[in-house]
């Protein structure tokens, strides 16, 4: 198939006139696959959506990870439907948020209290806050590749050691709030005790995402989840778990109750004291939210010290497609089946590369796996970086030629949802067939 792409071809010239860039998040734009016009979307429908010159794609991208019952599930759709009935936004209290922090709560028991924000970057920004409230120390450290929003604090890159501190991410972050932030590698205890041995007396925070979700998907090493947390309080700093990609991916709930973890994996020892969420818990709405330990979310106003608010926040209209979203994962068999879908895709895409001789590693939890073009494991982001980005960026355009749309980057990771058939994975494994027999040639 050809694909056309004239509309969105022209609308990307069009966009680039008025929005910056042409697109409003840089990871929609095809920069990091050999650039050019990004398609641009029209409507979705389940696990399909249709660009604007008519091109019907299967999504694997899923919005970044949001839309896990697929485009306009009807009882999401419904549940938006009402509450735009009944008014968007009130600027007060009501009952939905309640019902809503319940739930959450039920499913994640590190949760004593909630608050919801607009999206993961608030709520990752307000636990820091919190934490640094809480402790008043003013250090965190984070790990390499982990992803945790756009917020000054969080875009800041390795120094050249875990005992160094960091520079910005991007230009518009003062040098003087990067060095707040000490990065070491995922999966590297020794770092970490590294890392707070140096610094330790002004560290509020370590801050993970505790199965990785944003250079590829991929799962903490034995130990490395209780190690982080011993370390940690034994320092007198907090553990805030960045659950934005992971929340209600893998079971109904976080990887603090995930039964996929490594076996042995003490659940006790491996709970934080701040979560972060978003992304699925919106149902395809701007949320965020974030949540733990009762003293010290009595830190935030209007209970405490640390300020922090939203005119959005705890709207109606994102916490009923949140709780329509939640009550359908609820339904018996649902994780069953994105595990199985996952699981036939995995099998499928490592048959088909290996068949044509092409080096792939395929990192996979339940329905959400990530494709890395190397012959090695890819455990932390130093390993995920040393991978072929050509041959991915080549891969990504042949998939989405035969009507797959993956996301433009070799980072990202593909999500099966529930509107995925077993005939939408079996086409999607013979275009990558057809995809690794070209790039062998
Ligand atoms: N944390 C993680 C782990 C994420 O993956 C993301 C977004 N990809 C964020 C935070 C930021 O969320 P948002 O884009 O909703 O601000």
């Amino acid at each position: 198939m050809t694909l056309q792409k004239q509309r969105s071809e022209s609308l990307y010239k069009e966009a680039l006139e008025h929005i910056v860039g042409g697109v409003n998040s840089p990871s929609r734009s095809f920069k990091a696959v050999g650039g050019g016009a990004p398609v641009f979307m029209k409507r979705g429908q389940g696990a399909y959506f249709w660009d604007e010159d008519g091109n019907r794609y299967i999504d694997y991208l899923a919005a970044y990870g949001p839309i896990i019952l697929g485009h306009a599930h009807p009882h999401v759709t419904a549940a938006i439907c009402r509450a735009a009935e009944n008014g968007t936004l009130y600027g007060t209290p009501t009952e939905l948020e309640i019902e809503f922090a319940r739930m959450l709560k039920e499913a994640i028991p590190s949760l004593d209290k909630v608050r919801f924000v607009n999206s993961g970057t608030e709520a990752v920004m307000s636990t820091i806050r919190v934490a640094r409230a809480y402790t008043g120390r003013n250090k965190i450290i984070k790990f390499a590749g982990c992803y945790h929003g756009h917020s000054d604090l969080v875009l800041v890159a390795a120094g050249s050691g875990p005992s160094t501190l960091g520079i910005p991410d991007s230009a518009g972050i003062p040098v003087s709030i990067a060095h707040e932030v000490i990065t070491v590698p995922y999966n590297d205890l020794g770092a970490l005790d590294e890392a707070l041995a140096r610094w330790g007396s002004d560290v509020a925070a370590v801050m993970v995402e505790p199965v990785v979700g944003n250079f590829g998907m991929v799962m903490p090493k034995p130990g490395f989840l209780e190690g982080l947390c011993a370390v940690a309080r034994r320092n007198g700093s907090l553990v805030i778990y960045d659950e934005v990609i992971t929340a209600f991916r893998f079971h109904y709930g976080t990887v603090q109750n995930f039964d996929g973890l490594p076996s042995g994996t003490d659940f006790a020892a491996i709970e934080p004291d701040l979560t972060a969420l978003g992304k699925i818990i919106g149902g395809g709405l701007p949320i965020g939210a974030y949540g733990g330990r009762k003293d010290i979310m009595a830190q935030v106003a209007p209970l405490g010290p640390a300020y922090q608010a939203g005119t959005m926040a705890g709207n109606p209209a994102s916490i009923s497609a949140g709780i329509a979203c939640l009550q359908v994962l609820q339904e018996p068999g649902t994780y069953a089946r994105l595990d199985k879908l996952g699981a036939v895709l995995e099998a499928g895409l490592a048959d088909a590369a290996r068949k044509h001789g092409v080096a792939l590693t395929i990192n996979r939890i339940r329905g959400a796996l990530s494709t890395h073009f190397c012959d090695h494991p890819v455990t932390n982001y130093d390993e995920a970086q040393n991978t072929d980005s050509e041959q991915f960026a080549l891969f990504f355009r042949l998939m989405l030629e035969e009507g797959i749309c993956l996301a433009p980057s070799k980072y990202e990771a593909w999500f099966t949802t529930i509107a995925h058939t077993e005939d939408d994975i079996a086409v999607t494994v013979e275009a990558a067939d057809r995809a690794f027999a070209a790039m062998a040639h």
